[in-house]
Parts: C-alpha cells; structure tokens; sequence
C-alpha cells in the first residue's frame, strides 16, 4: 500500500504540474520569437518561477481535492484486504470518512455477516462430522454389507461386513468407483451396470431408487456373492458429498444352502428314475398281458400301482427340471409355429378325461387370426397342459373350462378359466412359488399333485420372455389361469410381393 501511494502521489503532482509546464514553453517560445526576455537571468529567474508555481499548485490541489478522497479510500481497501485476510478490526469512531462512511458501514455489515457465517459453517463441519462418526460407529457392527458412494460414484464408505464381499479395505477403497471393485449381475447372468442402479426412474418419487432381488455380486478379486440389493438416494446428499447408499441383504450363505439342498434332490431324483422307469414299464406290460385274467379287486390294485408309479414318476421329473431351473440350466429348443392349432391339438388330449369328469371343456376360436409365436413346443406344452390339468383336477363335475387365445400389445395370450373351487385373495400371490398349494384342501389334494407345477410354468413361460398371472374372486368362484408370448412380427415376404407387382 504505501508504495502504491507513492506512485500515486508522484502521478497526481505531474499531473497537476502539466498545465503550469506548459505556460512556462510558451513564455520561452514567445521570449525566443518576441525578444521579450533577453537575459539568462531573465529565463533562470522565470523556470524558478514556474517550478514553483507547478509544485504549490500541485500541492493544493493534491490536499485540497484528493486527500478528501484518498485517505478513505485507502480505508476501504485496507477494510476489504482485512476481511480477505480475516483480520478485520473495527476502525476508530472518528474516522475521518465523509463520503464514504456509508459504504464503510457496509462493509462492516459484510464483514460482521461473513464472521457470523464462517462461525455457523464451522460448527456444521463440527455436526456433519460428528454425524459421519455416527454413522459409521452404528453401522459397522451390522451384519449386511453397505455401501455410501459419493458424487462422484466413487466409493466414500463401507462397513466391515462389505469390506467381506468386495474383498477390499476401507482405508484404500477411497477414490475408486463402485464398478471398480464389485459389479452386479442378475438372476440371467446380465450385468446391472452403475447407470441403471444409481439412476431414479423418472417416476419414483422415493428415496429408494433400485431394488433387485439374488443379485449375483462379484468383486475385483472374484469374490462371489449373493444378496438383495436396494439403492437409496439422499435427498440432499450433494451438501454431504453423498450420491447413493447401498443396502445389501446377504443371501450367500441361502444360496449356499440352497445349492447343496439342490445337489441332493437332483441326486436323488436320478437314482430314482432308472428303477421307476422299469417298474412303470413292468406294470403297463403286467396290465396289458393280465388285464382279463386279474379278479375286480386284483385290477384295481394293480391299477392304483401304476397310478401311483405315473405320479412319482412326474414329480421326479418335476424334480429334476426344478433342478434344471434353478441351475439356470432349462434351456430352449425353439419354433416359429401356429398357436392357435398348436393349442386346439393340446385341448383334444383332454377331451377323455374332460367327459370322465363331465366337465365341458371347449376351446373358444380366437375371431381375429392370431400372429405365430417361436417356442420351445415340448416345454410351453408342459405349460398349457398342466394348466388345463389343474383345471380338470381343482373343478367340480358338471363344471365349465374355456380355452381362449387374444392378442395384445404384440403379445399372445392364452387362458384357461374354469368354474372350478377358485383360489382364496390371500394364496393368489404364491401360487407360482415352489412346493406352494393352497392349504385347507391339502390332505383332499394330497393324491393329485406337488405344488411344482405351476413354479416350472413360470420359469417356462419367462424363459420365453411372457408372463404368466391368475385371477380369481375367492374361494368357490373359479378361476383363470393366463399367460402371454411375444408374437413373432410378419415379415413380408420379397418373392410375394414382386410377383403381385
Ligand atoms: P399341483 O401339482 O399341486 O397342482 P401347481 O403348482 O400346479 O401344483 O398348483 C399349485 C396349487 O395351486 C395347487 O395345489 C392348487 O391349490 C392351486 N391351483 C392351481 N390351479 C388351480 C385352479 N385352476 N383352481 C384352483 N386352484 C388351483
């Protein structure tokens, strides 16, 4: 500051010593030119003159007129350089400020709210601190992993227990982005990148972003596990540098158990096929060769054997594709066929056994043609008939089953709806999950089937990329069974078209 005054002053003399500067050039063009001033003396006597008028005239007028300014801008610089510098000190009441003492009041007010300011920002470093700390001590007992990412994506904290399922240290995870050190994928092997987990739909008015159950998570050093996964977004999680927090809910050991609970069924299952295999062959063979010879009573013996033998027989297999499901292993074989035939053949097998039970079973003619469909035809007939069999099985005689093919939304969709027993509110949300059957007819239901049924459809009619729902008003009112394929888009054909050209 004082060398910049110094500068100043030095400007505003010169400044104000060109006019006089210039007086004193003319005086000695016109003594030159006019012969008015002829000595030495004269001009010596006339520049001393000059020069002293130039700096007593400068000098009034720096005292006069800048001092009135200067000083207190000088003030305010030194005010505003304090607050920089955050050592702002009052000035003296008598101050002599003028003009400017307003402004200066201002800065005062500047200063006083930027020190208040600074103090609330420091205590709430103080709380958010602490609040971390908080945080953190509360969380790392828990046993399911969690996991805080920071603006950035990158990683900002995570307990003990995700430290285990990312096989990576909190002290040198900072800095590095989620998909870095775990990557998640769903239930069909397909990776579950960042941008779909931490992104909210543009409907979702909660915290809770993304939810995905048995998501398989593997880690930058294959770490494998298996958990469900729910992403929450803090609302104002900018100020605390915190995007997303990740939620896991461990499921590696279920599945563990599960994998081991599914090694032994499917064991078992194909020790048990060989030998059921013979004895249903051995029976049939028994029945065909004796079945005029055998007594009533011996007949209908023999003939619950092979009833029984069909049944165990089906629920092995049933085993085995669960096995096959679960392994992720059911694969499809597929065609482009005709739905509509395709659906009406499947009914006619039923037609017999419709008429045992003096049940009307009728396939009701889609009125619009119906597009064709690419499918596994043995698995997606394991679908349809095992819905018109629970049909048959869960309706009472004299009862009523429609078969019915609609189209929407380039989907195709059967149904199969009976007058049957219908299906209580409260069972409608796990009919299709393994081993489920509606409870109260268990023991009346025992004899006819396993609950796996409808848990094979499911993942048939998925694998297939459709849907498969029921629909029922309680117990005692029936029910409809559905579920929807994509329909195979017409493709026009060239040859065709040329030639009706
Ligand atoms: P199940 O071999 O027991 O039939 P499913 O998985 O096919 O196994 O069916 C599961 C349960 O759903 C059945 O036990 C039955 O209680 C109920 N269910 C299925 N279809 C019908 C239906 N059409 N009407 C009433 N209940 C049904």
């Amino acid at each position: 500051m004082p060398e910049k005054s110094r500068l100043k002053n030095i400007a505003v003399y010169s400044f104000f010593a060109l006019p006089p500067a210039l007086f004193l050039l003319v005086l000695w063009i016109l003594s030159v030119n006019t012969s008015l001033f002829h000595s030495l003396g004269q001009i010596i006597l006339m520049i001393i003159i000059a020069t002293g008028i130039l700096f007593l005239s400068g000098w009034l007028i720096y005292n006069y007129v800048f001092r009135k300014y200067e000083a207190p801008a000088e003030l305010i610089y030194k005010v505003i350089s304090d607050i920089k510098s955050g050592d702002f000190k009052p000035l003296p009441k008598d101050a002599n400020l003028e003009e400017f003492s307003l402004l200066y009041q201002e800065l005062t007010g500047l200063e006083n709210a930027i020190l208040s300011n600074n103090k609330t920002v420091a205590s709430l470093n103080q709380k958010n601190k602490a609040m971390d700390e908080l945080f953190q001590i509360s969380l790392d007992p828990t046993t399911d992993p969690i996991i805080v990412l920071d603006t950035k994506s990158q990683l900002k904290y995570l307990n003990p227990a995700a430290e285990a399922i990312s096989g990576i240290r909190k002290s040198n995870a900072n800095g590095r982005r989620i998909d870095q050190f775990v990557r998640f994928y769903n239930k069909n092997n397909v990776e579950i990148p960042p941008s779909l987990y931490l992104t909210p739909s543009k409907d979702n008015a909660s915290n809770k972003i993304f939810f995905s159950s048995e998501v398989r998570i593997i880690s930058a050093i294959n770490i494998q596990s298996f958990a469900d996964v729910s992403v929450f977004k803090v609302a104002e999680g900018a100020d605390i540098d915190v995007l997303a927090v990740i939620l896991f809910h461990d499921k590696t050991k279920e599945k563990q158990l599960e994998a081991m609970k599914l090694d032994f069924v499917s064991m078992a299952a194909h020790e048990l096929r060989t030998p059921l295999t013979s004895i249903k062959g051995y029976i049939s063979v028994f029945l065909n060769e004796n079945e005029k010879i055998l007594t009533p009573d011996q007949l209908m013996f023999v003939r619950r054997i092979n009833t029984s033998t069909q049944q165990l027989a089906g629920l092995v297999e049933n085993l085995l594709s669960v096995a096959r499901v679960e392994r992720g292993a059911l694969s499809l074989h597929t065609q482009v066929i005709d739905w509509v035939a395709n659906v009406n053949s499947q009914v006619d097998t039923f037609l017999h056994r419709a008429d045992e039970k003096r049940i009307t079973l009728s396939f009701i003619k889609p009125e619009k043609p119906i597009p064709k469909v690419d499918v596994d035809l043995v698995r997606i007939n394991e679908v349809l008939n095992n819905l018109i069999s629970n049909a048959l099985s869960y309706t009472e005689p004299l009862g009523k089953i429609d078969i019915s093919i609609n189209t929407k939304d380039d989907m195709v969709i059967t149904c199969v709806k009976d007058s049957g027993k219908g299906i209580p509110p409260e069972a409608l949300t796990k009919l299709f999950t393994k081993f489920f059957r509606v409870s109260g007819g268990a023991a009346e239901q025992a004899s006819k089937g396993n609950g796996l049924g409808l848990y094979l459809s499911k993942a048939i009619v998925e694998l297939h990329h459709g849907k498969i729902w029921a629909e029922s008003e309680g117990a005692g009112k029936g029910s409809i069974f559905c579920f929807s394929l994509p329909a195979v888009k017409e493709t026009i054909d060239l040859n065709i078209l040329t030639k009706s050209l």
